[in-house]
Parts: structure tokens; sequence; C-alpha cells
């Protein structure tokens, strides 16, 4: 995937300390690589890494601190600008406010017509009608339907009448009438762009000049999506996009070359079938999403910040000569609380979240060891082979936990030692595997 392709290119980077002009022309033509794999359009991808290199020689990335990350830095800040900054949202100055539905068949329209209404009901405390222009196909009037049942919206149709201009005008009266203030259009598509199409999509924008114009796209149709959107857009000059199916296997290419043809805002995501499955579109969300990294990247950032190399490589002779002891180990603590809380820390792993919703991580278990390290003598900290039974009783005693406490940490210690010794790698990464365990 996409991802995973731009995750490669950048691992390069993120993983070394030293960054030259080659490495960053290496890369970024990878990232580019990346990006036409995901159906970005050639002449995109490559205005966008020149830009990137550009920004970051002027920003000396080659002598910065940390320059591995700040080209990923880089690279996400300027796909987020080239999908168009800021969160935009829907027009809805109208009363009643129409918003129309354009786009090919089975890109979503009728599905997002309802989510779009249940958002704007729920969210938003309006009252939507849904109207079926879809005149062609009966089933499709009847979807509408059934949508509005699922959300409890009014659904506007007129079966049999096939000229959706005179439907559309029928039903913003109706909603006038009755206290409706927003008007959402869903209109039919065809599998390809045809001329009939077109001329009837333009006919009812021309009539009821809604307010909202929304393109609405399959984010799984790539390159052809870019073209389909620039023809819609020659004729309606929509306000808008919507991305529909950017659950499963995301390709962010769409995102990426839609909004640098055409030039308007994304609007809106689906993420699924259900109604609940719409979300407002952040275009620095959808770097990360693209970037494949979570908040990986941040967590990357925050535990090397924190992370003293310098301490790792005194630390790695230690536990090659045996001498790893409960000061390196609390400093070790230390290091990893900085970081920030553990919950914190795990919620930016992709995936951990979830499993961490009902696991409490209790930072006061942090306490507790400091606790009895702290009541150790310093020699029982560098040599904790001499805790006996009776150091034991006054170790927890003295700090406040049990002689089963004192215990378990030695048996963690232990076990931790033997594992350090084991990968012989230190560094902050590792530590926290060891710390999860
Ligand atoms: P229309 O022809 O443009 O009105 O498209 P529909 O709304 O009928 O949607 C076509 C198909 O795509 C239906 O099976 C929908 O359930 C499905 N669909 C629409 N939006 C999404 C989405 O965001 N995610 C997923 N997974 N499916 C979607
Ligand atoms: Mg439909």
């Amino acid at each position: 995937s996409l991802s995973d392709k731009l995750d490669n290119a950048l691992h390069v980077l993120k993983g070394h300390g030293q960054i030259t002009e080659v490495n960053v022309a290496e890369t970024l033509k990878e990232v580019r690589r990346a990006l036409v794999d995901a159906d970005v359009n050639y002449k995109i991808a490559k205005e966008f890494t020149n830009t990137v290199k550009e920004k970051a020689l002027g920003q000396n990335v080659l002598t910065a601190l940390k320059p591995g990350q700040m080209m990923v830095k880089l690279v996400k800040d300027e796909l987020t600008e080239l999908m168009g900054g800021d969160a935009e949202g829907i027009n809805l100055s109208g009363n009643p406010s129409i918003i129309l539905m354009s786009g090919l068949q089975g890109s979503g329209k009728t599905t997002f017509s309802g989510k779009l209404a249940n958002y704007l009901k729920t969210k938003k405390s309006k009252k939507p009608l849904l109207v079926a222009c879809d005149v062609y196909r009966p089933a499709a009037i009847n979807q509408l339907h059934v949508v509005g049942e699922q959300i409890d919206v009014e659904v506007f149709s007129d079966e049999g009448n096939q000229d959706p201009v005179a439907i559309s005008k029928a039903a913003i009266a109706h909603a006038k009438a009755n206290g409706h203030n927003v008007v959402i259009i869903d209109t039919a598509g065809r599998l390809a762009i045809d001329e009939t199409m077109m001329t009837e999509i333009a006919n009812i924008h021309k009539a009821i000049e809604p307010q909202e114009t929304l393109f609405v796209v399959d984010s799984m149709t790539g390159q052809d999506a870019v073209n389909t959107a620039k023809t819609f857009n020659e004729r309606l000059n929509f306000d808008g996009v919507i991305l529909t199916k950017l659950d499963g296997d995301t390709r962010g290419g769409a995102a990426i070359s839609i909004k640098s043809v055409v030039n308007k805002p994304i609007k809106f995501i689906g993420t699924g079938e259900k109604m609940d499955a719409i979300d407002v579109f952040y275009p620095s969300r959808m770097a990360d999403r693209i970037l494949g990294m979570g908040d990986v990247v941040s967590l990357v950032e925050r535990a090397q910040e924190q992370y003293d190399e310098e301490e790792a490589r005194k630390l790695q002779k230690k536990i090659a000569k045996n001498e790893f002891g409960f000061d390196d180990f609390l400093s070790q603590l230390q290091q990893i609380k900085k970081m920030g809380s553990m919950k914190d820390l795990m919620g930016m792993i992709p995936g951990a979240g979830k499993m961490l919703k009902d696991v409490d991580i209790d930072d006061d278990a942090f306490k507790h060891i400091e606790a009895i390290i702290h009541s150790m003598t310093p020699e029982e900290r560098s040599k904790p082979a001499m805790i006996n039974a009776s150091r034991k009783k006054r170790i927890g005693k003295g700090s406040g936990t049990s002689v089963q406490q004192v215990n378990q940490l030695l048996k963690q210690f232990n076990q931790m030692s033997k594992m350090m010794k084991m990968m012989q790698g230190g560094g902050g990464r590792k530590m926290m595997q060891m710390m999860k365990n």
C-alpha cells in the first residue's frame, strides 16, 4: 500500500542521524514513486517532492539536530498543505439550504445523502428533507426511502415523474411549506461519464441554484476519480468533494490528486456503509493516514528527544559487563516517565489504543517501584544479588510496600537484566518493549 511504501521511503531517514544531499534526493525519489503508485498524478507527485526538497534545503535539514524527523515532518506538512489546509464546512446559509449531490453511479451518493442528513440532524439540529431524483430506477427511489427510515428523515419522491428538475422544485416548495431548513437532492449517476447525465445534472444545478454542490467520488477508483472530478467540475463548478469508501485498505492517492487538479476542498469522507460512517475531512489526519504512521511520527520524535544516546551507550557497556544495577533501572524508568504517561504513549501506537481501552496502565505502579529502589542502600542497588530475606523485609517496610512486592520487583529486574544482555541493543524502543512485558 501507499502507506507501506512511504513508510519504507522514510524509514531510511528516520533511522539515520546523518543525512546527505544524496540521501534526501534518494528518499524523495522513493516518496515520489510511492505517490505515483498510489495513483497520484506524476506531475503532482514531482511538484510535491520538489517543494519538499527546496524546503528541506532551505531549512538546513542537513545540519539539523534530528534530520530524519525534520524530513518526516516536512513531508507530512507538505501533504497536509496539498490536501487543503484547514477543514471546510458546508454552506448552510440558505433557507432552505439546498445541497445537490453529483457523481457516478455507485460512488455512494445515496448513502452519503443519508449520512449527511443524519449528521446535520443530529450534530447541527437541522431538519433535512431528502429528495429522490434518481428517477430511472424504482429501486433507487426505494433505496433512499429505506435510508430515510433508518435515520428518521422525511424523503420526498414522485414515482413515475421522470423530470428531476420538476421534482427538485416541488421538493423545495414542500420543504418551505413544512419547515425543512435543508434539502438534500440525490441524483442519478451512470457508470461512466456521458453527455446525457452531464446535461441532466447541469440542468438541475441551473434550475435550483444550490448553496452547496457536492461531488461524490469512490476513493478506490484512483486516477479515474481525477478525470471524473475534472469533468464534473467543468460543468458544475462544484463546491466540495466527498471521498467515500475510505474504510478498509486506504488509498490516499485520489484525495491528493483531486484537490490538486480541481482545487476544491474535500469536505467529508465516508468510512463505511452505516449511516454514522461519516467524518469531517481533516487534511492533517489524512496525511497521517497516507503516511501510515498514525501518531507514530510524534511517538518517534518524543522517544528520541528524551532518550539520551550517550546514556544508552554507557548502559550497553554496563550490561555487557554485568554491571547493570537498580540505579540504572531507576534512571531507565525515569526516561520512560519523561516521555509521558504510559497510557498516552501506548495510545499513539496504532492498534494498541483499542487493546488498552479496558486495561488500566497504572502510573502508580511506577511509584511503588521507585519507593522500593529508594529504600535500598547504594550497595544493594549495584549488587542486587546481596538482597537476602532480612534485607527484603527492611526494604519492604521502608518503602511502605510488602516483601512480596519487593520479591516481584527483584524477579522483574532479573528477567530484564537477562533480556537486556541477550538483546545487547539498548535504545528506547527496546526498553519500552521490555517494560511492557
Ligand atoms: P450511488 O449509486 O452513488 O447512489 O451509490 P450508493 O450510495 O448506492 O452506494 C453504492 C455502494 O457503495 C453501496 O453498496 C453502499 O453501501 C456502498 N458505500 C457507499 N459509501 C460507502 C463507504 O463509505 N464505505 C463503504 N464500505 N461502502 C460504501
Ligand atoms: Mg443512488
